[in-house]
């Protein structure tokens, strides 16, 4: 067999998951186009620059608690300690204070704590006389005080290029003080469903036809705030229809995802009308279940993933590879899930050849801990709802044919 290719018991020769993942990328250029946009407007985005902060984090002294500043030196022996209470320090206030040696300050979470107070007692710790307080711990010069820069220095790395600007990014990009950030521009993607049995969902089926549910998956799936999106709906099984679409699609897309027609059959037109509007096809069969038939090829800037016309092989394969290329062609540093280890709850036999993502349910925790996996049917490549009932895909290794119960698998949660 040659190195990451697999026989499915034909002569046709198939790429390994992986060789077409690694092709996939390979072939997935990230965008350059960026630009800068407020921060209110980046939620969501690629960043497409390094950020370092641009203030010390924290930028001065201050205080973590609501209690007393005191100045360490200032205490005597003890057992018990007493000092005034002179003046008041709340967050938003200078930090200036003209409070006599040798007395406290009342300070408040996030107030600046002035250079000649070394230390913060918690107001739980202390008892309030008449103008000043007592406590009977004593505290350790810096206790309770957030040291400017200790979370951070100006010029200290925040986030790399490449990540979504999420919630925490979102937080880390403000403390650090930018109220403008670069990113990408927008990834142009373009989707429609190819089949001439296909209706929308809501309009009556006539006989041999079937609703529309790949256009609605892939809706879910590229929901992003980094995609612009244009949705073709569906297209007929009619070479010059698919042709003209498929064609516009590429000359204002970076990316053009459709689904079915890629397989061998007389209405399989895409592959055929890919090469003849000048595509470059990179790979057209991978040794995966569900969804040998999947195709990715280039045509000028614009990158084509066409995906399997099942349901679930659609989905799956563009979980597995296409999900992946997209990233990268988007500017995306996305790595893939990680899959946690589960068991088999029961054996298993399947015909050995190809890397398959079966759909599972997880039925409770094995003795060990690890989720305990009861196999969906194992002929299941168009049956969408069962996809809905499963709690994940368990991947089987290509050479597997069978397995006994409790036996681990790798599981990819959904
Ligand atoms: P194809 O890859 O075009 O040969 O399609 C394979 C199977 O998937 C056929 O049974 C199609 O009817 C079905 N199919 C194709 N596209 C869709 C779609 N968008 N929604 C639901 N089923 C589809
Ligand atoms: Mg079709």
């Amino acid at each position: 067999m040659a190195d990451g290719c697999a026989c499915d018991g034909h002569a046709q020769m198939y790429l390994s998951v992986d060789d077409a993942l690694k092709r996939g990328l390979s072939v997935a250029d990230p965008l350059v186009d960026t630009e800068t946009l407020p921060l209110t407007q980046a939620i969501g985005r690629v960043l497409a620059e390094d950020c370092k902060s641009k203030v010390d984090m924290p930028a001065f002294d201050n205080s973590a608690m609501d209690g007393y500043a005191v100045c360490t030196r200032d205490l005597g022996e003890g057992p018990v300690f007493q000092l005034p209470v002179a003046g008041r320090m709340a967050a938003g206030d200078c930090g200036d204070h003209d409070a006599p040696e040798g007395s406290a300050l009342r300070i408040f979470t996030g107030a600046p704590v002035p250079p000649d107070f070394d230390a913060v007692l918690m107001q739980e710790d202390c008892d309030f006389l008449i103008n000043c307080i007592q406590f009977s711990r004593r505290p350790k010069p810096g206790q309770h005080i957030r040291r400017a820069g200790e979370d951070l220095c100006v010029g200290g790395p925040i986030l790399r290029r490449g990540c979504e600007i999420g919630p925490r990014e979102m937080a880390a990009l403000a403390s650090a003080g930018y109220g403008r950030v670069v990113v990408y521009r927008k990834l142009k993607v373009t989707i429609f469903s190819t089949g001439s049995e296909l209706r929308q969902p809501g309009d009556p089926l006539g006989p041999g036809q079937i609703y529309n549910s790949n256009r609605y998956t892939l809706l879910a799936l590229l929901q992003k705030p980094w995609i612009d999106l244009t949705d073709r709906g569906s297209v007929e099984d009619d070479p010059a229809r698919l042709e003209k679409v498929l064609r516009e699609a590429c000359e204002t897309s970076d990316l053009i995802v459709t689904t079915g027609g890629v397989s061998v059959g007389d209405e399989d037109h895409m592959p055929r009308l890919f090469t003849e509007i000048g595509g470059e096809t990179d790979v057209m069969k991978v040794a995966m279940k569900p969804g040998k038939p999947i195709m990715f090829g280039r045509r000028a800037s614009a990158l084509y993933i066409g995906l399997p016309g099942n349901p679930v092989s659609a989905y799956v394969t563009w979980q597995i590879i296409g999900s992946q290329m997209m990233a990268r062609r988007a500017g995306l540093d996305h790595s893939p899930q990680i899959p946690v280890q589960a068991v088999l709850a029961e054996p298993l036999r399947r015909r050995a050849g190809r890397q398959e993502y079966r759909p599972v349910q997880v039925d409770g925790n094995s003795s060990s801990g690890l989720p305990r996996l009861r196999l969906m049917a194992p002929s299941y490549s168009g049956r969408v709802a069962l996809l809905a009932q499963a709690d994940g895909l368990a991947i089987i290794p290509a050479e597997v044919e069978e397995l006994p119960e409790g036996h681990m698998l790798e599981l990819l949660r959904f």
